[in-house]
This record gives structure tokens, C-alpha cells and sequence, in this order.
């Protein structure tokens, strides 16, 4: 689980045209990707194009929440953490089935306990009124 130092700030997300709809969904604990309405590729994170036909036409497409870690980095050293985080904390890069991939913290999970492949399902934290962010608990697949 992580922590928070209390007085310490945390930083919020920067809310632009491109992103809105995923915060919008955060918010209300719904994970949703960007999904090309041309060829059909979900995108993540959120941009005005496709990377791979350069479509403009795009719509918001729920996810699945599910996925499987690719790699992580465990924060052990308070002087390299973000300071208002208690270390140790992981950090972990999570691809999801829908293929995109997404960098989150994971819930509920020891640090010593990670591993490359490791199911992951999102879940929602509401740090606080105005920050709720998508992290990722252990799944049974
Ligand atoms: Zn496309």
C-alpha cells in the first residue's frame, strides 16, 4: 500500500483536450482508452492522432482493466522518490490486453512481491477530492 506524506503537495494530472476524457473517466473509476475509429488501435497515452494512420477520428473505449505487468522499478531511496510518497514504492509499467501500456502504482502489493507478468486488474484511488488515480491490485490471471 502506498503512503502519503501528509503536507507534502502531490502533484495533479495536467488536464488538456487530448486527456480529458480519460481523467473524466478516472474520475468516475472507469478506465477508457483512445481507440482510432479508422484502423481501429486502441492509443495510450492519449494524443490528437493516430500513431500508426495519422486519423484524427477517435472515440473513448472502456478497457478491460486488465493486464499483465512488463516492468518496474521499486523506489527504495526517499532522495530519488517523489517526496510526497513513502519509500518504498513500486512503479510499474502494465500492458494492457487491449495492447496499449500505461505506468501506474500498484495497490496492495509488497514491494519484494513484483514480477515481470504479473496479473494485474486496475483499481481505483481517491487520494483525495479532487485526485483519484488508476493503479493495479494482483489478479487471480
Ligand atoms: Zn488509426
Amino acid at each position: 500500500m502506498m503512503e502519503y506524506v501528509p503536507g507534502i503537495p502531490l502533484l495533479r494530472p495536467y488536464i488538456d483536450l487530448d486527456n480529458q476524457g480519460f481523467w473524466e473517466g478516472v474520475k468516475q473509476h472507469k478506465l477508457v482508452f483512445q481507440k482510432c475509429q479508422d484502423c481501429g488501435l486502441f492509443v495510450h497515452r492519449p494524443r490528437p492522432m493516430c500513431p500508426r494512420c495519422l486519423s484524427t477520428e477517435k472515440e473513448w473505449v472502456s478497457s478491460e482493466g486488465r493486464g499483465k505487468v512488463y516492468s518496474w522499478v521499486n523506489f527504495v531511496y526517499a532522495n530519488a522518490a517523489y517526496p510526497g510518497i513513502k519509500v518504498p514504492y513500486p512503479v510499474v509499467v502494465v500492458e494492457m490486453v487491449e495492447g496499449v501500456r500505461m505506468i501506474s502504482n500498484l495497490y496492495d502489493v509488497n514491494p519484494e512481491d513484483v514480477y515481470i507478468g504479473m496479473p494485474v486488474e486496475v483499481v481505483f484511488d481517491d487520494i483525495a477530492d479532487d485526485l483519484t488515480l488508476p493503479k493495479f491490485k494482483r489478479s487471480e490471471a
